[in-house]
């Protein structure tokens, strides 16, 4: 099949497997380039496929040579559709990983259910794996409860008011004002019940009472604070009060596990684009100023320049693991420094549709988008038939 990218609200409908190979191929090059982490050596990854979650076990098993378990969506390609990113990525992960005699097993389905809670434990005892890491780097926009079968969707609005801003149309390539009303009090419950710490937690019980984590564990989910132009939508709105419960779960789970000498810990990463961000209105159009400045700045990373600097520099570097006053690792620091604020505000206040291609990075945005779907490579002939099984 030949395939092309289906942009659809912000949405890529498909994937390319030789790019999404090329994708998960670069990221290790990355880590293995960088030399070896002292990190662990048996690591589940929930949200595994693509984003944070895929660059976290990219540097777990070629930085630290440790055995992974993945959890994700995925879809499989049928004869007139490819497969999802996460299809690909996890099949050219666990082929380069056990090429190099690691143990990588890839699960899809939804992490919310007992279902694959079940099958990771049965994976892990088939394996005689116990856990010395857990990352939590889920996305989703809906949950539904595993008790009582109920469905909660994820909403994006702001709390306690309206709020207008720009935003940027990737796809029609427009800036246009959004609006927002402000969230019911079910929109906030159901933010946190699909984005807070309730699902992480209960995957840590799971693994604890079936014995499948050493007593010296780490654990680590991804949280996002963000600028003032995106508070009244982030972090001050229903996904940042999800992030906040997120964050207060790392607590309880870290008091829980330090008694025996394990750890939690809630990073809080830079704003990147992944197939989550893309779809939160003002964020692709912050990026894309984001980008612009911090590349001039010789400060921008992607994933896994993040992921790697998180197990090098502060999970795995053998000291106490530096945290800001609310025990967060602050991933973000680079992003939120005073001199690249000052100029996204800059950017910000005059950005529109006659100059955002040249004061912003909307180019960088875009590469990223499509490459995170397997499009965009230069190395690769999109235009040549290619095997979508
Ligand atoms: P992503 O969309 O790239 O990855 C999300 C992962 O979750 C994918 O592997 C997907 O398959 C999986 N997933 C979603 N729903 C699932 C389900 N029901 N069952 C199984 N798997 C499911 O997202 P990302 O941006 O890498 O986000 C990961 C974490 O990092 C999130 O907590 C996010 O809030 C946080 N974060 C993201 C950014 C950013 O700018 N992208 C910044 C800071 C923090």
């Amino acid at each position: 099949m030949i395939v092309h990218p289906k942009i659809k609200n912000n949405i890529c409908l498909n994937a390319h497997p030789k790019g999404l190979e090329l994708l998960v191929k670069k990221e290790i090059e990355y880590v293995q380039k960088q030399g070896k982490i002292a990190g662990p050596k048996n690591v589940l990854v929930i949200g595994a496929s693509t984003g944070y979650g895929l660059a976290s076990r990219i540097v777990a098993a070629f930085g630290s040579d440790a055995n992974t378990i993945g959890v994700a969506s995925g879809r499989p390609p049928t004869a007139v559709r490819t497969g999802n990113v996460g299809y690909y990525t996890m099949r050219a992960f666990d082929n380069a990983a056990r090429e190099k005699g690691l143990i990588a097993e890839s699960l899809t389905g939804d992490a919310f259910s007992h279902e694959i809670k079940d099958r990771v434990v049965s994976i892990l005892k088939k394996n005689n794996m116990v856990l010395d890491c857990v990352v939590y780097s889920l996305a989703a926009s809906s949950r539904r409860d595993p008790d009582t079968g109920e469905l909660f969707r994820g909403s994006i609005k702001p709390i306690g008011r309206s709020f207008t801003s720009k935003s940027l149309d990737a796809g029609k390539e427009v800036i246009k004002e959004v609006h927002f009303e402000p969230a019911t009090k079910e929109d906030i419950a159901g933010a946190v019940k699909v984005m807070g710490g309730e699902d992480w937690e209960l995957w840590m019980n799971r693994l604890s009472d079936e014995k499948l984590l050493t007593p010296n564990v780490l654990t680590v989910a991804y949280s996002y604070i963000g600028p003032p132009v995106t508070a009244a939508v982030y972090r001050e709105g229903t996904l940042g009060m999800a992030k906040k419960h997120l964050e207060a779960t790392g607590d309880k789970l870290h008091e829980k596990l330090s008694a025996k000498g394990g750890r939690a810990f809630v990073a809080v990463n830079k704003a990147l684009v992944t197939r989550s961000s893309a779809v939160i209105p003002v964020v692709p159009l912050y990026i894309s100023a984001l980008f612009k400045v911090m590349k001039e700045k010789n400060i921008h990373e992607g994933c896994i320049e993040q992921m790697f600097r998180l197990f090098h520099e502060k999970l795995y570097k053998g000291e106490a693991v530096p945290v800001d006053e609310l025990r967060r690792i602050r991933m973000d620091d680079w992003e939120l420094r005073e001199d690249v604020q000052k100029e996204i505000d800059k950017i910000w206040n005059i950005i529109d549709e006659t100059n955002y291609r040249t004061i912003a990075d909307f180019r960088g945005y875009e590469d990223d988008f499509l490459q995170f779907h397997g499009f965009g490579f230069s190395g690769i002939d999109y235009s040549e038939d290619v095997d979508i099984t």
